[in-house]
């Protein structure tokens, strides 16, 4: 089933959702943009008459019920963004009599899914290496399928527009899809767009076809980082990735990031790069810092060659135009990854010249999605959110997505 072609009118609908959205100390929503993505599903659902039952986790309670994580915190928010009242109950899992008095247009919000352990299914309080833990895990398993038809109790339909966990098994984002049959659930309209996007970038690639991987670690990238080495012409490599790989060449690199233990890793993509043919980018100079902190001392050096006591913090000049030109010739681009500390403004320049060249792409044609939290958080730090095809609000599970695996969310629905 499509949301478009459901007919919400007189059914209950329950969708899940992810408002895992940052707070500060007293609780205040610091970034709405994981509410504001949901909007379009949850209020069609309530402007054709449907009722609406509202699910998510946010943080990481660990099973346990835990007020810093307690949804109750952003109900309001919630209210002003749908512009109606938000009943609240406070137990997701005993909230049958709050659903039956629901009428049509009407929402209730429930309490953190995961303040329950069903709800991502993994035993708690056993260590992995116990004897008992296979046992515990079964058993979690069969209450995790209890808890997902609960919650499936709740209502008529079914609707998963949590991209951000896509890739995760839990009972709210692919066990409860069981409970229903093929015209009774369905992607929201966030999740289609995500996995359009995605999509597009797999299937209907238009070249050159140009990847930006930044961010801190190789180790965590290195799936997405074989799997684009088959599809795509030119691959940059930036961000602090960048000093494993002039250290693994014979580079000095001061007290720059590295992960000593990827060094062979490094050699090998190099190596891959060039018997498959693709274009691999690596930044030649960076701006180093005599401390990590914006108030650093800085000069510009070799990323080959970085004194003594200084580290790497953001591409330098020659390598910001190097990554530029490639990209805005680009016609298909993805960027997962910020090419220096860019959360220091005197360390963000390097990120800022690779959006903006995304920009400049886009505007001649090319396909561009932002994925990945901190390029995101890129894009909207340089106000250019806006300018490029598609920001993804899924972390994990875009690169996992990206890199061709079956996220079990969509799954849940789509077979
Ligand atoms: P990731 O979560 O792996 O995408 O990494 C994002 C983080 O990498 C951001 O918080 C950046 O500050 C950090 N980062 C990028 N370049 C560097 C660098 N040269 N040194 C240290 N951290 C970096």
């Amino acid at each position: 089933m499509t949301i478009n072609n459901y007919k919400f009118a007189g059914k209950k609908a329950i969708v899940r959702v992810d408002f895992n959205v940052p707070l500060d100390e007293n609780g205040n929503i610091t970034d709405d943009t994981r509410i504001r993505g949901a909007l379009p599903t949850l209020k069609k659902i309530l402007e054709e008459g449907g009722s609406l039952i509202i699910m998510s986790h946010m943080g990481k309670p660990k099973g346990k019920v835990n007020p810093k994580f307690s949804l109750a915190q952003i109900k309001d928010a919630v209210a002003a963004a749908l512009g109606r009242d938000v009943k609240f109950a406070e137990d997701c899992a005993n909230a049958a009599d709050a659903v039956a008095a629901l009428q049509p247009g009407e929402v209730l919000l429930l309490e953190n899914l995961r303040f329950y352990p069903e709800e991502e299914g993994k035993p708690v309080g056993i260590d992995k290496e116990d004897p008992a833990y296979e046992v515990a895990k079964k058993e979690m398993k069969e209450s995790q399928k209890a808890f997902a038809k609960t919650l499936a109790s709740y209502a008529d339909c079914y609707v998963n527009d949590a991209f951000g966990t896509a890739h995760r098994k839990h009972a709210s984002t692919a066990v409860i899809a069981d409970s229903f049959g093929d015209d009774d659930k369905m992607l929201g309209y966030l999740m289609e767009k995500e996995v359009q996007a995605v999509d597009n970038i797999l299937s209907d690639i238009k070249r050159p076809f140009t990847a930006i991987m930044g961010g801190s670690k190789v180790s965590t990238k290195i799936g997405i980082i074989e799997n684009l080495m088959d599809k795509v012409d030119n691959l940059i490599l930036c961000g602090g990735m960048t000093y494993t790989f002039a250290k693994a060449q014979g580079g000095k690199i001061g007290l720059s990031i590295c992960e000593d233990d990827k060094l062979d890793l490094a050699l090998d993509i190099m190596k891959k790069a060039q018997e498959k043919g693709v274009n691999l980018v690596l930044g030649s100079d960076c701006i180093a810092g005599d401390k990590f902190s914006n108030d650093a001392n800085t000069q510009v050096v070799s990323s080959m060659d970085i004194p003594e006591g200084w580290e790497g913090m953001d591409a330098g000049p020659v390598t910001r135009e190097s990554f530029a030109n490639v990209i805005r010739t680009a016609k298909t681009i993805l960027w997962n990854g910020p090419a220096g500390v860019f959360e220091f403004d005197n360390f963000s320049g390097g990120s800022k010249a690779i959006a903006e060249a995304i920009v400049e792409a886009t505007e001649n044609g090319a396909f561009s999605l932002v994925g990945g939290g901190d390029s995101v958080a890129c894009v909207n730090k340089f106000g250019l959110a806006d300018k490029v095809s598609y920001v993804s609000t899924g972390g994990g599970a875009l690169l996992e997505a990206i890199e061709g695996k079956v996220l079990p969310g969509v799954a849940a629905i789509k077979g």
